[in-house]
């Protein structure tokens, strides 16, 4: 068997298209483009700027297994410190050079046994192998308030934040009570004249203080690997022992989670009925979990409303709630959250025989183990449908996903074969045991978020991590289809 060169593309340049640039390279696969329809890399973090950005997953978790930092400046690092850490880790791994940036991929063909690609700016390319990196969290979704468009103020959603509109001394409204909202509250609470908070559904809120590093803990874990090392293995030991708990409802893990955000709510919200407003009543974790320091605080700055009637429109001097109440605003703030459907659409994306990516995924998106989908040879997801979200580290999940594409990557470069994708059979036997098994986890236990399906399926990954690791560390080839 003689080996094959391979092209690859890898289609976008954010955390996981950046991981899988460095990974191709260091096995020497050279032969590829990185397509970023952006003019910078970084994607979520390139996109998201709105005051108060943080990731709530601990920065010494939220790092590259291979380019551990450790000049992270706080414990949940600050948007333009994470989006910096990924410049530099792709530039210190050469990963620019092999960017083309401005280019949005909007066709991939399977024609005679390659990819065909075309960008929006008619750039054409053919490989072997295509890399979907798209990320999830990715396109807004906005809501569809009746006269939106009437509103006399700036609005917009806070993934396309407009620094260009003054927030200080301003009456702001802002929509949606998610992880965003909460950062964007906390952080400007303080600074407008009037914050109106538009809550439709109330948060569970873990407490997370986020202490800075001194200058000598930094000191420290520069001059010892070792040490910033057993840093980030315990952090991943103790993120699985959250992972593990969330897949049983009744774990006592989730009873803990319970326990802290009650605390925290009965303890630093005072007034009663404030109290009882910001009350959830669903089970804690149920939807995405909030870490957030300062919220509660924020909440009860005299500058803060908090709104818990019906939206029914927008008029032009703001927002008008079911009470007749009209909230005067000069800023509106759509925290909305993101189509998380989506995934690597609206690339039009034909497989073999012609099967379309938009047929495939009429009911709902789906892949064998969130990496392969039936029809689709040589395409590889990363953090694509069903698999691990949730409140832990996405780069942890697509450096496992990439280390088993990689494997399969072999069987092409071996020559083995010249095509792979999963079995439908593979596929839906995975589906139906993961539908089974999503029933038992806390998104589960009654509330909406944005983890359930059209069906109220958690669409997750429903098993414990330590799982998630043990299956991705080798295929399973009777799974895939060789040709
Ligand atoms: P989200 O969790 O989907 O929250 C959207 C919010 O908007 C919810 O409170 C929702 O209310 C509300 N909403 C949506 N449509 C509405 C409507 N028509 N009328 C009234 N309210 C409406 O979005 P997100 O806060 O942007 O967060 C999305 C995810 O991004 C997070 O869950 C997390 O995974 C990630 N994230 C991570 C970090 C981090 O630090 N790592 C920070 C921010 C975001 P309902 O609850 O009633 O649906």
């Amino acid at each position: 068997m003689s080996t094959r060169d391979l092209r690859f593309a890898i289609v976008g340049g954010g955390m996981a298209g950046i991981l899988a640039a460095i990974r191709l390279k260091e096995a020497g696969l050279t032969d590829f483009t990185v397509y970023e329809k952006a003019d910078r890399l970084g994607g979520t973090w390139r996109e998201n700027t709105y005051p108060g950005l943080t990731c709530d997953v601990p920065s010494h978790l939220y790092s590259y297994s291979f380019a551990l930092n450790p000049d992270w400046s706080h414990m949940y690092a600050p948007g333009p410190e994470i989006q910096a850490y990924f410049e530099r880790v792709a530039s210190e791994h050469g990963v620019v050079p092999f960017v083309r940036f401005g280019e949005e991929v909007v066709r991939l063909d399977w024609v005679d046994g390659r990819w065909h690609l075309e960008t929006a700016r008619g750039t054409r390319d053919v490989v072997d192998v295509v890399i979907a990196a798209t990320g999830v969290l990715h396109h807004p979704r906005y809501p569809d308030f009746e006269g939106l468009e009437t509103f006399g103020g700036a609005c917009f959603h806070s993934a396309r934040w407009d620094h260009g509109v003054r927030i200080d001394g301003a009456r702001v409204g802002i929509v949606g009570t998610g992880s965003t909202s909460v950062q964007i509250i906390t952080a400007i609470a303080r600074r407008v004249r009037r914050l109106t908070v538009f809550q439709r559904t109330a948060q569970w809120v873990m407490p997370a203080t986020n202490p800075a590093y001194t200058e000598e803990q930094k000191a420290e874990l520069r001059a010892d690997p070792e040490k910033l090392a057993a840093l980030h293995a315990r952090l991943c030991e103790l993120f699985d022992v959250f992972a593990n708990g969330v897949v049983d409802a009744r774990s006592s893990q989730m009873q803990m989670i319970a326990d802290a955000c009650r605390a925290n709510l009965e303890e630093n919200v005072k007034d009663p009925v404030l109290r009882e407003r910001l009350r959830p009543d669903y089970q804690a974790a149920c939807k995405r979990l909030i870490m957030a320091d300062g919220f509660y605080e924020a909440m009860q700055e005299p500058t803060v409303e908090l709104v818990t009637e019906k939206i029914v429109r927008v008029e032009p001097e703001g927002v008008r709630t079911a009470d007749g109440a009209l909230h005067d605003l000069d800023v509106l703030v759509l925290a909305t959250g993101f189509k998380v459907d989506a995934f690597m659409r609206p690339m039009a994306v034909t497989g073999a025989g012609g099967v379309r990516l938009e047929d495939e995924w009429a009911q709902r998106p789906n892949a064998y183990l969130s990496i392969s989908i039936p029809g689709f040879p040589n395409l590889f997801m990363l953090n694509g449908p069903n698999g691990p979200v949730g409140n832990f580290s996405l780069i942890e999940v697509a450096e496992l996903q990439f280390g088993y594409v990689m494997q399969l990557v072999e069987l092409l470069r071996s020559g083995r074969c010249r095509a792979i994708c999963a079995t439908r059979d593979a596929m839906e036997r995975h589906e139906a045991a993961r539908v089974e098994a999503a029933r038992h986890t806390v998104w589960s236990t009654g509330c909406r978020s944005w983890y359930l399906d059209d069906r109220g399926v958690p669409a997750v990954w429903p098993w414990p991590f330590t799982r998630f690791r043990e299956v991705m560390a080798a295929p399973d080839l009777s799974a895939y289809e060789l040709a």
